[in-house]
């Protein structure tokens, strides 16, 4: 790396101006109202589900406790179907509930949950479906729908990556039982911290807001034991603020990733995953897939581009099913996971964010150019 170059990172968070945070901030000096359900919160949670298209949120401090708790909200046990090919948040909130993790294979052309294969791995234990939108390309919500309304098992989908993605002209978090967000720092949407499930309906949002506070269902009642998993007055905050910058912030990355297609289409051996159809997607990530042709391997590419201060990640290897925790199970072999192994050993995320210049574009796309 040139001394005066900066490292360029997968991704950066955005953050408005700082004087644009400086009243919110005075707000809450002045309230003294910094956590359980404050006006910040109460009023993100209305701009939210306007903004993403669905009828309640509940918001949490982070993904993690959202996915752990919306599991508790709808009573999941035995067994879930899920994928491999995921951050391992997402098997780790089913071991947080002591529900096994049943592994299913990758769809080729969307790296998401093979719907295909879904049925071959319920068993008589199998409560639930937990598949992940992975990038935010939205999952074959139609076909899993199908196939839980048969079985009677619910859908709860991982969103982490799919915030304000539309499908078929509707918020995609609509889908299934219940979604779950992600607003930590690396996320399209940031609050720090955070994250959120989208619900149905004002019940199930109760219970959900009961089961983020310890279970209180009011002051003197306790109804479950529940964890604290509140989003405080600060995340809040940052939240509404962030919220006024998103659709700007989403464009940026729209150019990015047209650029990235259009100038990797001349380079022998490396492939782009192409968009979602029928979909207004959020450019949450850039995979690409390292080829056979390519003049490196995989990880080679990823070596050089660190080597010269570019921080790609190899979003998602090694598979959840390879961690220690997980690769017991009947379910994690090798050879029911045949894509997800595939698609683990060529993919690289490279660097997208809205403060992505276009000199560091350059400097990306030149080494993986093999320009210098
Ligand atoms: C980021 C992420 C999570 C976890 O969210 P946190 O807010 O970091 O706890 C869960 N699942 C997926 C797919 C993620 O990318």
């Amino acid at each position: 790396m040139h001394p005066t170059e900066k490292p360029i990172y997968v991704t950066q968070p955005f953050l408005p101006p700082l004087e644009e945070f400086q009243p919110y901030l005075e707000k809450i000096w002045e309230s003294k109202w910094l956590t359980n359900g404050g006006p910040f919160h109460q009023e993100l949670e209305k701009k939210l589900a306007d903004y993403l298209g669905v009828e309640q949120i509940a918001l949490f401090s982070n993904g993690t406790l959202a996915l752990v708790t919306a599991l508790q909200a709808l009573r999941i046990t035995g067994e879930v179907i899920t994928t491999p090919f995921s951050f391992v948040a997402t098997a780790h909130s089913l071991l947080w509930n002591c529900i096994k993790p049943v592994f299913v294979d990758i769809d080729p052309e969307t790296f998401n949950l093979d719907p295909e294969k879904i049925e071959a791995a319920i068993t008589p234990h199998t409560t639930a479906i937990l598949p992940v939108h992975v990038y935010g390309k939205p999952c074959n919500v139609e076909r899993i729908q199908k196939i839980a309304d048969t079985y009677g098992l619910k859908v709860i989908y991982d969103a982490a990556h799919a915030f304000g993605v539309r499908y078929k002209g509707e918020g995609l978090l609509k889908h299934g039982d219940l979604s779950i967000l992600s607003f930590h720092a690396t996320k399209v949407f940031n609050t720090f911290e955070g994250g959120a499930i989208i619900c149905p309906d004002a019940k199930t949002k109760k219970r959900i807001d009961d089961l983020k506070n310890f279970g209180f269902a009011d002051e003197v009642t306790v109804v479950a034991p529940g964890i604290n998993a509140k989003m405080n007055e600060l995340q809040a905050a940052f939240g509404l603020l962030q919220l006024k910058h998103v659709d700007k912030a989403i464009e940026r990355r729209r150019e990015i990733d047209a650029q990235y297609r259009e100038q990797l289409s001349l380079v022998k051996g490396i492939t782009c995953p192409p968009l979602p159809v029928d979909t207004i997607y959020n450019h949450a990530y850039f995979p690409i897939l390292v080829e056979k042709d390519y003049s490196l391997s995989r990880d080679g590419l990823y070596e050089k581009l660190r080597q010269n201060g570019v921080f790609g990640r190899r979003y998602f290897y090694p598979l959840i099913s390879d961690f220690p925790m997980y690769r017991g199970l009947p379910s994690a072999a090798q050879t029911n996971l045949i894509v997800a192994k595939k698609v683990a050993d060529r993919v690289l995320c490279l660097p997208i964010y809205p403060l992505l210049t276009d000199n560091d574009f350059q400097r990306v796309v030149s080494l993986i150019a093999g320009e210098k």
